[in-house]
């Protein structure tokens, strides 16, 4: 295979956030050195890269300096311009490429290609409309409503959403938004949620790894737990088929997570995806054979996929910025992670973020035991140590 880079080459990322300091562990693991673009100087990524580029993310400069150094870039942030990736294409391989980052970035087009390959991939979106402007919102249909009002682009951990019961709440919504264009979503009842991590390489081989259960909270991923405790063995064969066809259909190559409602009756929706390793997939470092992190090396540098074989259950927890205070204060304490890492199973990864900041993620614990409900038991006991409600 003449498309194989080897280690020691360089590896590029595009975002300095967690992801990337992660990706960057995994690459230098293998024997790649790292080189990240980020606008901010001290960042995730940028502590753990053998270099890091500061520059925005579309500044040409700092582009054509990735490119020279890399043999091959991919992105750790959802938002990175399209227009990036094309250019850094000219001249280095680019994995995924602009056009499945350009999709998963905006909800239309994202929406519009889940509806196109709902025949290959057998699950639809919600319902949805775009609302664009104020005679959109006269033309809803009642039937939307409850709904969810959420920005087209940019929305991350529940940021740009707004739930509206009555079309002059998504007035009020589609104002207090500056009228950006957006989308209505109808409400659906949700039995659970789950997510599907993929990885295809270039030469369009595919692995899918186990089906995670997640619970949200204020929006936010709050835990991952991989056997999911809801998912039938129907749901899990139906959502991985539906996340293989999703990625085939786009050509993408490398890490792409797919978010799925689960509805009472059993039927899956797809809700998003990322193009890129996943919150969800953290658990995948401590329990399975090989993490995302190592995926994305893999899949880029033309390397076969790994083994997505788990060997322990496992449960993640994210951790925010609020348990370094106590109550509503301004103190800020170190949470007693002594005590955590005493519990059997536990593994902390902190992103060196210096400043804890409330709903700011800070980090993740991932228990992992012989057996779900130890896993269980030992997150509940590092909740009760950290302050947080289990
Ligand atoms: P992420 O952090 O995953 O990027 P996001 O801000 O892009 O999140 P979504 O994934 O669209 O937003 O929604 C966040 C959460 O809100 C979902 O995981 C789900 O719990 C809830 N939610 C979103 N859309 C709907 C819907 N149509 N019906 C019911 N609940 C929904
Ligand atoms: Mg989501």
């Amino acid at each position: 295979m003449s498309n194989v880079k080897n280690p020691p080459a360089w590896l590029g990322v595009m975002g300095g956030g967690q992801l990337g300091r992660m990706f960057a562990h995994a690459a230098q693991s293998m024997g790649y050195s790292v080189a990240v673009l980020e606008p901010s100087a001290d960042c995730p990524a940028g502590q753990a890269a053998n270099r890091l580029i500061n520059a925005d993310y579309s500044d040409a400069a700092g582009l054509d300096a990735l490119a020279a150094q890399c043999v091959a870039v991919t992105t750790e942030f959802e938002n990175v311009p399209a227009d990036s990736l094309s250019r850094l294409a000219q001249s280095v391989f680019v994995a995924p490429d602009a056009h499945g980052v350009s999709v998963a970035q905006d909800r239309i087009a994202e929406k519009g290609f889940f509806v196109a390959s709902a025949a290959k991939s057998g699950v639809m979106p919600a319902p949805h409309k775009v609302i664009a402007t104020d005679a959109d919102i006269d033309a809803i249909s009642d039937d939307l409503l409850p709904g969810i009002l959420k920005t087209v682009r940019m929305g991350y951990d529940g940021k740009g959403q707004v739930r509206v019961k009555s079309r002059d709440d998504v007035r009020a919504a589609f104002d207090g938004m500056g009228k950006v264009t957006c989308l209505l979503e109808k409400m659906l009842p949700l039995a659970y949620e789950v997510s599907v991590l993929t990885a295809r390489g270039a030469d369009g081989a595919s692995v899918v790894y186990p089906i995670a259960e997640n619970v949200h909270r204020d929006g936010i991923l709050f835990t991952t737990t991989v056997p999911g405790p809801n998912i039938t063995a129907d749901c899990a064969r139906k959502a991985q088929a539906a996340a293989q066809a999703i990625v085939a259909e786009l050509g993408y190559v490398g890490v792409l997570c797919i978010e799925f409602f689960v509805l009472a009756d059993g039927s899956l929706v797809v809700n998003e995806m990322a193009p890129r390793p996943h919150n969800s997939g953290h658990y995948t470092i401590d329990a399975c054979v090989t993490s995302q992190f190592a995926q994305q090396v893999r899949a880029m540098a033309g390397l076969p996929l790994g083994d997505v074989r788990q060997h322990s259950p496992a449960v993640m927890l994210n951790i925010l910025g609020d348990i370094w205070y106590e109550g509503e204060g301004d103190d800020v304490r170190e949470p007693a992670w002594n005590k955590v890492l005493a519990l059997p199973g536990a593994n902390l990864h902190l992103y060196g973020k210096e400043e804890p900041r409330r709903a700011r993620k800070m980090g993740h614990l991932t228990f992992v035991a012989p057996t779900l409900v130890e896993a269980q038991q030992h997150l509940n006991a590092a909740c009760a140590i950290l302050g947080i409600e289990a």
